[in-house]
């Protein structure tokens, strides 16, 4: 579901990321000469640091259960959030069916190191009586342990009324269903809206084109009578606002990731909001580093550790393990120490968060906002 690309975000030149790399710790130099930041696997004394702190990822989506993926998450020390979600662009994704039961067989071999979280099927909104089936299922789920339920940008963005509408999150079709996740004290994650570049003319520089070039169904800006961003954002507030007793995550910093200013008002405002930080590392890195550790300091509740990682039937078993541990290994340089780290190229610092923030935004904040996420007993 990760729709950003750094490089292209570094062409909109937001940011001179080289004037923040004075006091960066060992850099070493490349065979050119050029400095180089840290990249690859954990070193042996980092795996010690990030295993520490009980790391859980509360933004993967596992459809495939294989020993040796089992076994990095346990070298790893990880917990991980499964994530459902019904998406008629991927054969793998149209059926929740299929799709729960792969990523149920994944959680019950994980050993508890694995959640579920589930889904309804949206496509089905006009069915007569689609809250009460979509309750069905999810509390069926529930009495398996689920503990949170994902919604998803195809509402807003994809999904269309009977008028030929797009359908909102706070449609008062969906208001049964949150009512019963609040009942549940369960979590909602929302995905919900995309990058603004979804919404505005194509530009080869946007660091989402080659995404919205492949994926035209979430391209709004051609789009007969789109929903705007800030229509779909207000609808997820209204959400917020009508189930104060509702816990919602909003996944990719909430889709407000180019604006920490809009965020952070958000954040004072909604007592049961928090973002996940799932697929959007690089705006944390291309943000001014004193801003964003000011930031994270100051929202260090409401922060939480995520990736978006996938493992489906269609991934090569071996590129994907190297490709999430890369990924774990990648961003705890970045948050946790001041090396200089490399990326797609590019070299930023770390931001050398102090250890009991780290501890927050890795375990103890997926602790709090998603209950049951790491069993009692484990
Ligand atoms: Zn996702």
């Amino acid at each position: 579901m990760t729709v950003l690309g750094f490089s292209g975000l570094l062409m909109m030149g937001l940011l001179a990321v080289g004037q923040q790399q004075k006091a960066a710790a060992p850099v070493a130099a490349s065979a050119t000469g050029a400095a180089k930041g840290i990249s690859g696997p954990f070193s042996s004394r980092e795996l010690a640091q990030f295993t520490a702190l009980g790391p859980i990822d509360t933004h993967t989506h596992v459809y495939r259960s294989d020993p040796a993926f089992h076994a990095l998450i346990k070298r790893l020390n990880l917990h991980i959030l499964d994530i459902v979600v019904v998406d008629d662009q991927d054969p793998e994704q149209v059926s929740l069916e299929a799709e729960s039961r792969s990523a149920w067989g994944f959680v019950r071999d994980s050993d508890g190191r694995a959640a579920f979280c589930s889904s309804f099927d949206p496509y089905k909104v006009a069915d007569p009586g689609f809250a009460a089936a979509a309750n069905r299922g999810l509390n069926r789920d529930f009495d398996q342990g689920a503990i949170a339920v994902k919604i998803w940008k195809n509402i807003g963005m994809e999904i269309k009324d009977a008028n030929g509408n797009f359908i909102l999150p706070d449609d008062p079709v969906f208001a049964p269903i949150y009512e019963d996740i609040a009942a549940h004290h369960k979590t909602l994650i929302a995905h919900v809206a995309d990058p603004s570049s979804a919404w505005a003319p194509e530009n080869p520089a946007s660091p989402d084109y080659s995404y919205y070039k492949e994926n035209p169904v979430w391209y709004m800006y051609n789009k007969p009578h789109p929903a705007s961003k800030e229509q779909i954002l207000a609808a997820r507030d209204h959400v917020l606002e009508q189930n104060k007793d509702l816990r919602m995550v909003g996944a990719h910093l909430g889709s407000m990731e180019a604006d920490f200013n809009q965020l952070a008002r958000h954040l004072d405002r909604y007592p049961n909001f928090a973002v996940d930080l799932a697929a959007r590392m690089p705006y944390l890195m291309l943000a001014p580093r004193d801003r964003i550790i000011a930031f994270i300091l100051k929202y260090q509740d409401h922060l939480i550790y995520a990736t978006d990682n996938e493992f489906a039937p269609k991934n090569q078993l071996q590129p994907k393990l190297a490709e999430w541990e890369l990924t774990y290994a990648r961003d705890w340089r970045f948050l946790a120490t001041a090396d200089a780290v490399d990326y797609q190229g590019r070299t930023v610092q770390g931001l050398a968060l102090p250890g009991p923030v780290l501890r927050k935004i890795y375990h103890d904040n997926a602790v709090r906002w998603f209950p049951g996420i790491v069993p009692t007993a484990h």
